[in-house]
């Protein structure tokens, strides 16, 4: 598998909507997660720049998908999406961000998976529940992070692991929907991360050669 050098990832562009967004061309994974669920660290933690997490952070950039590149010509991009559940956002603006996240995770064809970040002391809200169903339906492979493991003990945070893993079995989407432990603060889970990033990037063997003969 060609390895991805994440801390190459540089700013690329903000989309208020699908429409906005880049070309259809390359590969793309998305970070998803509640407000303060520590996504912008996540996001440093990966590619080991705070400027890509600071610009997903610049007041008028918070409600857009933000892109970054990865190298080889943009077509590997990481993408921020819009956080959720700010406390004093009025319903209107809630309901026009669901309906760009929903169109955006069901309508763009070069997005190959989706990390939905979650505090490991409360997940699955319904934010999270939310867009895991969204995802599900699309048929669109899910990470979760359960971030911020660094604030429980080793057994407890291990036990969460578990029961989420048990709740996606009863739900029967364990071959969709994985997850993992991660702490940006004790550079936890990092390369399970990575790995599951890189994965999903990568086109299937043979899929380059098709390409350059088309
Ligand atoms: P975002 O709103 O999802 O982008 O969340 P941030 O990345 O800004 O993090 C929200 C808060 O959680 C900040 O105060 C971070 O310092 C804190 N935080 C993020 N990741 C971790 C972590 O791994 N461990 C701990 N203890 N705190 C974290």
């Amino acid at each position: 598998m060609t390895e991805i050098n994440f801390r190459n990832a540089q700013f690329l562009i903000s989309a208020p909507s699908l429409r906005e967004c880049p070309a259809e061309e390359g590969a793309e994974v998305a970070f998803a997660g509640r407000s303060n669920a520590g996504k912008s660290s996540a996001i440093n933690c990966l590619t080991n720049n705070g400027k890509l997490a600071r610009t997903s952070k610049t007041p008028g950039r918070t409600q857009l998908i933000n892109f970054f590149s990865l190298g080889q010509g943009a077509q590997q991009r990481l993408v921020d999406l819009p956080g959720y559940g700010y406390a004093k956002v009025p319903l209107a603006t809630k309901r026009e961000w669901q309906a760009h996240l929903s169109e955006y995770l069901y309508k763009r064809k070069c997005l190959r998976g989706l990390v939905l970040l979650m505090d490991i002391r409360h997940p699955m809200q319904e934010f999270d529940t939310m867009m895991l169903n969204w995802a599900v339906d699309a048929n669109m492979p899910v990470h979760l992070l359960l971030t911020k493991s660094d604030k429980l003990k080793r057994g407890a945070a291990n036990n969460t692991l578990l029961q989420v893993n048990r709740s996606l079995k009863e739900s029967g989407v364990q071959d969709l929907v994985s997850a993992q432990i991660f702490s940006s603060l004790k550079n936890v889970g990092v390369q399970q991360l990575e790995q599951v990033i890189t994965g999903w990037l990568n086109p299937p063997a043979g899929e380059d050669e098709a390409s350059v003969k088309n």
